[in-house]
């Protein structure tokens, strides 16, 4: 049995937590005392919870010597090698770096998606490698949300189903999941395409409902892998704008995996990343590159 199975108390059912289930699927008995005594939602109000004490961390996310290998038959890829990397409360954080430098790596580590090889990843000062997998999946629900190339929507449900999954998964009611879901959808500029699935909507448009999925437990960080790596110049750039402006309004710390160039603008720090090792780390006041040029790409469309 894992650390994240517990036995219903009432009808003796195995149960997964990790999907943050709080009553007992067989029977409905509810599950909360027992987490409590497990010190699991005690836990998660202590440590990871958006309270007092962790918003007054200057980084939201630290990693330490970070290694990350893979093995496939002899090869050895060793696709992090020694990462550390600080991430302040509220900034726009690019990363920089060709294909297979270790970009999605990173974030996987920093995302909870996958574990590194060596090394630690901090969020909020908490050890990630320290949390039971219903921590990890409690972690990964509420305080981050997740943006990919390949927008990765469920093509079943329509733009409003899939912002308010993650909300189902956070125990939220039915109707504020509903009005959040809405809410997000209008933020996002879907306001009257949140009954379109998928296929009926562009790409931006698609990109768009990703991003309001993202937001839909109101994380603290948003990590992008190569968000606009699918759009026209055109499309992107208006998916960083609307980031951007959640990062000014909200301040949402977002970590953008990019190598695409019209990102820089929006970021405060650009690091690159070059055969999973950090090169170098511009500023944005430092960063060579001429928003003008930028512009009249975009215009040539
Ligand atoms: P990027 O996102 O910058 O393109 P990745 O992080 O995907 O780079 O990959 C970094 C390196 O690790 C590459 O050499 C890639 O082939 C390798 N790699 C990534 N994921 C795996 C995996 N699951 N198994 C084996 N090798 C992998
Ligand atoms: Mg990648």
């Amino acid at each position: 049995m894992s650390d994240a199975t517990i036995t219903c108390p009432k009808c003796g059912h195995a149960i997964d937590t990790t999907g943050l289930v709080t009553k007992c699927p067989e029977c409905g008995e509810d599950l909360v005392a027992v987490l409590q005594n497990l010190g699991r939602i005690k836990r998660h109000k202590a440590g990871l919870g958006r309270d007092e004490s962790a918003t007054t961390h200057e980084f939201i996310v630290r990693t330490k010597g970070l290694v990350k290998e893979y093995v496939m038959g002899d090869v050895q890829v060793r696709a992090l090698d020694g990462v550390d990397l600080d991430v302040r409360r509220g900034e726009y954080l690019s990363i920089m770096g060709p294909s297979g430098s270790g970009k999605s790596t990173l974030f996987n580590m920093v995302g909870g998606l996958d574990k590194p090889s060596e090394g630690t990843c901090f969020i909020d000062e908490v050890d990630m490698a320290q949390l039971d997998a219903f921590e990890l999946a409690w972690l990964r629900c509420r305080k981050i949300g997740y943006i990919f190339q390949t927008f990765n929507l469920i093509p079943v449900m329509t733009a409003l189903e899939n912002v308010t999954l993650p909300m189902i998964f956070a125990g939220m009611g039915q109707d504020e999941m509903m009005e959040r879901g809405r809410e997000l959808l209008e933020r996002v500029g879907l306001g009257e395409r949140y009954n379109h699935k998928p296929f009926e909507l562009s790409g931006g448009q698609q990109q768009r409902v990703a991003v309001a999925r993202a937001l839909a437990n109101a994380p603290a960080i948003i990590l992008a892998d190569e968000p606009t790596g699918n759009l026209d110049l055109r499309t992107g750039k208006e998916i960083i704008e609307l980031l951007k402006e959640l990062n000014d309004e909200d301040e949402v710390t977002i970590i953008s995996a990019t190598h695409d160039l019209k990102m820089i603008e929006a970021s405060d720090r650009v690091v690159h990343i070059r055969d999973g090792k950090v090169e170098r780390i511009d500023l944005r006041e430092d960063l060579d590159i001429d928003v003008r040029t930028i512009d009249s790409m975009i215009g040539e469309h």
